[in-house]
């Protein structure tokens, strides 16, 4: 049997390892439009933006342990299609026949084409280029426009600020963050970015004149599913690729995880598609043990981190479509004047149950917040 990964990031590198993990022991390629070895993002625009990780450390593995593993890697080549009749992958330069196909070819950042008319440099976040050439601009002084108040847009906000730059963070919400978290919690952030000396504009339609002032433009308003290579093979999408409960597409010989993901989640017993490190790292996990045959099914709830000056947090579960009744705060979720926080828990309570649950600055409660989703309250 061989095995062909498109898509050479988080999930589809993760999901060779376990395949090798397993005993797989048949062929596997594993293509990426990328020229790098697959990485971690998040640190992209944490640890590696603020220079406090190499950047060596964001790639899974080194180069040797492809060839030790046997893994083929075709980096830097696109596929441009896929021949579902034939059982082929189609590259600018060739084709590759697969018996089993995993898709994880991630999330392309939304553009603002209003940007582009300021006539000031503008910039996006995905890849290593992208945060080596914002690294590169963050130097004290420098006036940085921010539009988007979501994780990505205030990460790039902290990190700016701790360069030095002047930050102006543009956001349409009445609060960053304000559709995940709710009022409640986004307070908070919308508070330590103020008290960080960021001058945030909420409730507010940027626009190209408001962008002329910066002497650099960086975008952070979400991300669409790269789904072209699906749609175009005739898979059935919707918002992501559409999955079953052990990941399968409409197409049983192909696989879907990461970001591109909308699968059907048991638990939560509605389809679901997160843009998330863990769950792409797990899903790949799960899609594994589905093309060995081990019939497994994914329904862990959705992980997500951030962290932000001195703020680390983590936020689990999902708040439905019938949003919640009240949000209980354990803790202290003020910020100082100086841009301090407490530690403090957080519960999205909805019919009586916790439907997501976070920890500010309080690690010993990670286990605290997986346990406490579904519980009465
Ligand atoms: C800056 C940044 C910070 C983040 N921080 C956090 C965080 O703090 N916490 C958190 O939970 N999540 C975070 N995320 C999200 C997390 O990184 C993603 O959920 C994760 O990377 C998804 O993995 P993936 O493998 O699905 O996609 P990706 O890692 O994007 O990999 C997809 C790969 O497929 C390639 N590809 C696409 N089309 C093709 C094709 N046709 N042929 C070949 N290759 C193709 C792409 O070039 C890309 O390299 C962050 C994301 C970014 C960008």
């Amino acid at each position: 049997m061989s095995i062909v990964v498109v898509g050479a990031g988080l999930a589809g590198g993760t999901a060779v390892t376990e395949l090798r993990r397993l005993g797989y022991d048949g062929a596997i390629t594993l293509y990426g439009r990328e020229p790098h070895l697959p990485y971690e993002r998040p640190p992209l625009s944490k640890d590696v933006l603020l220079g406090t990780k190499p950047l060596d450390a964001v790639f899974l593995h080194d180069r040797a342990w492809y060839d030790e593993h046997d893994v083929a890697l075709r980096l830097d080549t696109a596929v441009t299609s896929i021949d579902r009749t034939e059982h082929r992958v189609v590259t600018a330069d060739g084709a590759e026949r697969y018996d089993r196909l995993l898709l994880a070819t991630g999330a392309t950042p939304r553009r603002f084409p209003e940007a582009d008319s300021a006539g000031v440099p503008v910039a996006y976040l995905r890849t290593i280029e992208d945060s080596e050439r914002l690294e590169a601009a963050f130097v004290d002084g420098t006036r940085v426009a921010i539009v988007g108040a979501g994780w990505i847009g205030l990460e790039v906000a902290a990190a700016a600020r701790h360069a030095g730059c002047e930050v102006t963070v543009y956001e349409r919400s009445e609060l960053p963050l304000l559709g995940v978290l709710g009022p409640e919690v986004a307070r908070v952030f919308a508070d330590l970015h103020r008290a960080h000396g960021v001058d945030l504009r909420l409730g507010t339609s940027v626009t190209a004149d408001d962008l002329r002032r910066a002497d650099l433009v960086v975008v952070g308003i979400g991300a669409e599913p790269t789904i072209d290579l699906a749609r175009d093979a005739r898979l059935a999408v919707g918002n992501g690729v559409l999955v079953d409960e052990a990941l399968r597409t409409s197409d049983p010989a192909i696989l879907a995880v990461g970001d591109i993901a909308n699968h059907l989640h048991d638990r939560l017993g509605r389809r679901i598609r997160v843009e998330h490190w863990e769950d792409a790292i797990e899903q790949a996990k799960v899609a594994a043990c589905t093309l060995v045959g081990e019939e497994t099914t994914y329904d862990r709830m959705p992980y997500f981190f951030t962290d932000q000056y001195d703020l680390g947090m983590e936020y689990v579960g999902s708040v439905g479509p019938g949003g919640y009744d009240r949000v209980d705060i354990e803790g202290d979720a003020t910020v100082t004047p100086d841009g301090g926080v407490g530690a403090f828990r957080a519960f999205w309570v909805a019919d009586g149950h916790v439907v997501a649950a976070m920890q500010a600055n309080d690690w010993d409660a990670s286990g605290v917040i997986r346990a406490s989703l579904g519980t009465t309250r």
